[in-house]
């Protein structure tokens, strides 16, 4: 018994060691990434199927980290938000996206909008609302060109204060979209407290269907959304024949690789200056 166990530790000790040193590491370099101009954001069109337009660009963080390259979100945002680093980066995140879309909109884009994600922890600032104003108005965009996509979380926690805000930053103009919409412990209450405009549909949602077949799941978002006149947007569309369903059951709006992945601005410029799909 004592030896499995002297091997057991052995044998797991080196990985933990690893694991540590690379994650203070990651740390480390994510204290310096912004100073470095080591951000950048990549832009996904939303697609109005009807239209054969593009309607909006969501805005998708990279770091290109010097050693190991671009990287996603998902490997760093929650340890930007443990060290406190997330506010400065969602700062720069909508400074950066007001900034390109003032380009496009230079271009002869002008009815095109920008879905920007925010954590959780930005509405915990007490000048969120200020700050987003302030940014729009530097720039001088118009509100409603500006989307910022929050989770149902967010909304669940602390929802008081949370719906105050929100109800501000709609004040202001600004559209606010429940992102993942449907995964998170949903209690559909909040819909008639919080103003929002538009729901997302999950990717998983998306990748469930098969062939053109009706999805309760899908039909009730749907539902929900003409009902409370919101729009809504479909991510993760891989193939065609789920854009076909997706039709179907009512969504116009799409979002994923069928139609194209995330890009650096000059490529997204590219795909706004064709007039038709
Ligand atoms: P999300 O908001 O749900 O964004 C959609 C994710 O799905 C993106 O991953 C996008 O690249 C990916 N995606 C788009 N189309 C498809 C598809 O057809 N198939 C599949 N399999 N994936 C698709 P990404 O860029 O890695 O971002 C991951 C998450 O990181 C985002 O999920 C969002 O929650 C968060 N994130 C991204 N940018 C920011 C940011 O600027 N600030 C904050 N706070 N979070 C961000
Ligand atoms: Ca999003
Ligand atoms: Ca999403
Ligand atoms: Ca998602």
């Amino acid at each position: 018994v004592k030896r499995a166990g002297k091997n057991a530790f052995r044998f797991f000790e080196p990985s933990f060691n690893t694991h540590h040193r690379e994650r203070i590491a990651l740390e480390n370099d994510l204290r310096d990434a912004l100073q470095r101009k080591e951000f950048e954001l990549h832009y996904q069109p939303q697609v109005s199927v009807s239209r054969r337009q593009i309607i909006g660009m969501e805005a998708l963080l990279r770091w290109n980290h010097p050693v190991l390259g671009k990287l996603t979100p998902n490997s760093f945002i929650e340890i930007a938000e443990e060290l406190g680093l997330i506010g400065e980066i969602s700062r720069w995140v909508l400074e950066e996206a007001c900034t390109q879309l003032v380009q496009w909109r230079s271009d002869g884009h002008l009815e095109v909008r920008m879905s920007v994600n925010m954590s959780a922890l930005d509405f915990d600032r007490r000048d969120i609302v200020s700050s987003i104003t302030d940014c729009l108005q530097r720039h001088a965009l118009p509100p409603a060109r500006i989307e910022l996509e929050i989770t149902e979380s967010l909304m669940m926690n602390n929802a008081a204060g949370v719906a105050v805000k929100v109800k501000e930053l709609r004040g202001a103009g600004i559209s606010i979209a429940i992102d993942d919409f449907g995964t998170g412990y949903s209690a559909l209450a909040y819909l008639q407290s919080f103003p929002v405009s538009t729901l997302k549909i999950d990717r998983s949602f998306v990748r469930a269907l098969e062939g053109p077949k009706s999805n309760p799941i899908i039909s009730a978002i749907t539902g929900i959304a003409r009902g409370f006149d919101l729009d809504v947007v479909a991510e993760g569309v891989e193939q065609l024949h789920q854009a076909e369903t997706l039709q179907l059951l009512g969504c116009d709006i799409m979002q994923g690789y069928h139609f194209a992945r995330p890009a650096p601005a000059h490529e997204a410029l590219e795909w706004l200056r064709q007039p038709e799909l």
